[in-house]
C-alpha cells in the first residue's frame, strides 16, 4: 500500500461527480489527473437543484462558499417541492414535508461547474481535455490500470475512477456490456430552459415561484420550476412521456445524441393541452 500522496489517481470524466471527487481527493493531498472527452468543461445553461444531502457534500469538501459566490446565490435557501395540479385552477396537491435544517439550493449549472474548476483543490489537479476514454485495461506486468483514449494515447495510474456519465466506457471496461444494455429509454423527454422572472410575471403567471421549488403535475407531463441567480431567473424543466409503447421497448442507439436544441414551437406543441 502506498502513502496517500504517492497514489496516482486518474478520473475519467469531468462532470459534476468527477470534478467534485477530484477536489475532495486533492484536499486530502492526493494528486489527481482528470480526463475529459469534451474540449472544455461545460453544460448547457440550465439549472441544477441540490438536495440537502448534496449541499452537505459541498460543505464537507469546503467549497460551499465558493459555489454560492460564483453562482450568485446569497445562501442555502430552498425548501422541498410544492406540487400543484397542472390543470386549470392549479390546486395544491402536496407539500413535501421537510426538516427545519434540510435546505437545498438551486444553481446555474455552468456557473456551478465553473465554481468547481476554480475551487482550491483543483490547483492540485491536472486536467486534460479532448481525452475520450475507450477502455481501461490492466497492464500484464504490473496489474495497474491503463486508460486508453480515442486519440491513441494511454495513461497508467494506480487507481482509475469512472465518472464518465451514463454511457460510461469505464463501467463497460469493468463489468462489460451488461451495464449499457441495462440502460433503457424511459420514453420521457425533457425540455430545459431559463426564463427571466419578469417575463414569467408579464405572461400572467401568478404562482409564487421564488419561495419554494414548484412542480406542476399533469397527465404524462410535469413541469419543474425553481429560482436561480437570486431569484432573477427561473429554471424550467418540462417533461413529456410517450406511453404509446411500453417503457424499454424503443431502441436508443448510443450514437444518437441525447441532448439537442429544439424550437420553442416543439415544446408549445407538446404542451398544447
Ligand atoms: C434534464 C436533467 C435534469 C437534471 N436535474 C438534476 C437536478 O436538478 N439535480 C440533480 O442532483 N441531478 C439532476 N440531474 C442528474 C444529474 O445531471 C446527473 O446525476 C449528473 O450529471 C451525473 O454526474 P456525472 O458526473 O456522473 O455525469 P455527467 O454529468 O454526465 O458527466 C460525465 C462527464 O464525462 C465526460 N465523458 C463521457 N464519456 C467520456 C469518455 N468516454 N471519456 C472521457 N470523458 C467522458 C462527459 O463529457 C461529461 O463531462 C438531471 C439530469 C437531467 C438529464
Amino acid at each position: 500500500m502506498q502513502a496517500a500522496g504517492k497514489v496516482k489517481v486518474a478520473i475519467v470524466g469531468g462532470g459534476v461527480c468527477g470534478l467534485s471527487c477530484a477536489i475532495a481527493l486533492a484536499k486530502e493531498g492526493v494528486p489527481v489527473d482528470v480526463f475529459e472527452a469534451a474540449a472544455q468543461f461545460g453544460e448547457i445553461g440550465a439549472g441544477i437543484g441540490f438536495g440537502p444531502n448534496a449541499v452537505r457534500v459541498l460543505q464537507d469538501i469546503g467549497i460551499l462558499d465558493d459555489v454560492l459566490a460564483k453562482c450568485e446565490e446569497p445562501e442555502i435557501n430552498q425548501r422541498s417541492f410544492l406540487f400543484y395540479s397542472g390543470m386549470e385552477g392549479h390546486e395544491l396537491i402536496y407539500d413535501y414535508p421537510v426538516q427545519p435544517n434540510d435546505l437545498g439550493l438551486g444553481l446555474h449549472r455552468a456557473s456551478f461547474l465553473d465554481a468547481l474548476q476554480g475551487a482550491q483543490g483543483m490547483t492540485l489537479t491536472s486536467t486534460h481535455h479532448h481525452k475520450r476514454c475507450t477502455t481501461v485495461i490492466h497492464a500484464e506486468a504490473t496489474g495497474r490500470p491503463i486508460i486508453h483514449f480515442e486519440d491513441g494515447t494511454t495513461h497508467e495510474a494506480d487507481v482509475v475512477l469512472g465518472a464518465d456519465g451514463i454511457k460510461s466506457a469505464v463501467r463497460t471496461a469493468v463489468i462489460g456490456d451488461v451495464a449499457r444494455k441495462a440502460v433503457v429509454y424511459s420514453n420521457t423527454n425533457c425540455y430545459r430552459g431559463l426564463v427571466p422572472i419578469e417575463e414569467i410575471r408579464a405572461a400572467g403567471v401568478v404562482t409564487d415561484l421564488l419561495r419554494r421549488p414548484v412542480c406542476f403535475v399533469g397527465l404524462d407531463k410535469h413541469l419543474i420550476l425553481f429560482p436561480i441567480k437570486k431569484g432573477t431567473v427561473i429554471n424550467v424543466v418540462a417533461f413529456t412521456t410517450d406511453r404509446s409503447s411500453p417503457m424499454g421497448t424503443k431502441p436508443r442507439p448510443d450514437d444518437e445524441p441525447w441532448v439537442v436544441s429544439v424550437s420553442q414551437e416543439e415544446l408549445l406543441h407538446e404542451y398544447k393541452d
